[in-house]
């Protein structure tokens, strides 16, 4: 059975008079803007993403500034986004690109060779900066189109998401498949959202399977929620005579991958940290004192934060890459989004 022209020009027909035209990254259209924008918005909000979208092309606004830019200036403009190895992975990614003469790749296996670019990155940046025929499968399009054909089973798995690449490139029309990718983004995003679907405004709602069923919300099928693990670990906070606080910068891998933090230390009673000072820190006597903890949420987990001001000066020879910044300093150096929050209480 084809569905397709006549769902693509529902589709089209619905984002000319309804879509969003005016986003940032749809001016001045480049790959390297497209493919920023695309990579802003893993896992991140439009409006969110807006501002550190404006912020990261007025430093970087081609890819030759970003791949000569340091990691460091890069993470810079990508806290407070989250999910740093996005940020990594577009920095490395930019030097490729520089490294095979500056020219964006314009196929899909070109462009799934950069690093952090998937099968749908790769799709939207096809369409929408290069104007060819791109099939995307985010996580709007997903649920449009898991809601529509009533596709059974986890998105995730390997049965569903084949039938929904297939009904992706199936839908998906030669022409005009940019419009028509922005428009599928679009449409999830305002329209079929997550929890509460406007179908009543909805070009798809006569062909739509899960509305006729009267169960939108009940596609995707879901995952048998797991109750996230929640993991804490003491953020220590050693102050100077000048006001400053001992920050180290976090190993590349991991979360907050090469970004500056307090000094963190993941056990859960205070005879554990007490140990931990003694023997890391050459402190076997200090002063704790508690500030509220905190929780940050993360894909798989939560983190409760538990800040405590140490008394004495550290040793920090163990440390790796350190320095004493006062608050001002830290946060100019981008910091993670719960550490951010805490300097505010530091000085
Ligand atoms: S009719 Fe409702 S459930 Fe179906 S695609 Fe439209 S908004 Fe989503």
């Amino acid at each position: 059975m084809s569905h397709s022209p006549d769902f693509a020009l529902a589709v089209l027909d619905w984002f000319d008079r309804h879509g969003r035209h005016d986003l940032p990254w749809q001016q001045a259209v480049t790959p390297y803007r497209v493919w920023v924008s695309e990579i802003m918005l893993q896992q991140t909000q439009v409006s969110t993403v807006m501002p550190y979208y404006e912020r990261f092309m007025a430093r970087f606004p081609t890819v030759a500034d970003l791949a000569a830019a340091s990691q460091d200036e890069v993470l810079q403009h990508w806290a407070g986004l989250g999910y740093y190895a996005r940020g990594r992975n577009l920095h490395k990614a930019a030097q490729a690109v520089m490294a095979q003469g500056g020219e964006f790749p314009d196929t899909l296996a070109g462009l799934e060779a950069l690093s952090g670019v998937g099968r749908s990155t790769a799709g939207a940046i096809l369409a929408l900066g290069f104007g060819q025929r791109g099939i995307i499968l985010d996580g709007n399009v997903k649920r449009v189109l898991a809601r529509c054909f009533a596709v059974e089973g986890d998105p995730a798995g390997t049965a569903a998401l084949a039938r929904l690449w297939a009904l992706a490139e199936e839908l998906t029309p030669h022409q005009r498949s940019g419009p028509y990718v922005q428009a599928m983004m679009d449409l999830g995003a305002t329209l079929c959202t997550r929890s509460k679907p406007m179908c009543l405004y909805c070009p798809l709602q006569s062909r739509c399977q899960a509305f006729a069923l009267g169960t939108p919300t009940a596609f995707p099928h879901k995952k048998a929620a797991k109750a996230q693990p929640v993991k804490s670990a003491f953020f220590l906070i050693f102050d100077n005579p000048r006001g400053e606080q001992l920050w180290v910068r976090r190993p590349s891998s991991g979360i907050w991958g090469g970004l500056w933090c307090l000094p963190e230390v993941a056990v859960e009673s205070e005879a554990e940290l007490r140990a931990v000072l003694a023997e890391r820190f050459g402190l076997a006597q200090a002063d704790l004192q508690y500030l509220p903890p905190f929780r940050h949420t993360f894909s798989h987990y939560h983190l409760e934060l538990r800040p405590v001001r140490v008394s004495g000066a550290p040793n920090v020879a163990g440390e790796g890459e350190c320095g004493w910044f006062s608050p001002e300093r830290a946060r100019d150096l981008g910091l993670p989004a719960p550490l951010l929050r805490l300097s505010g209480e530091l000085g």
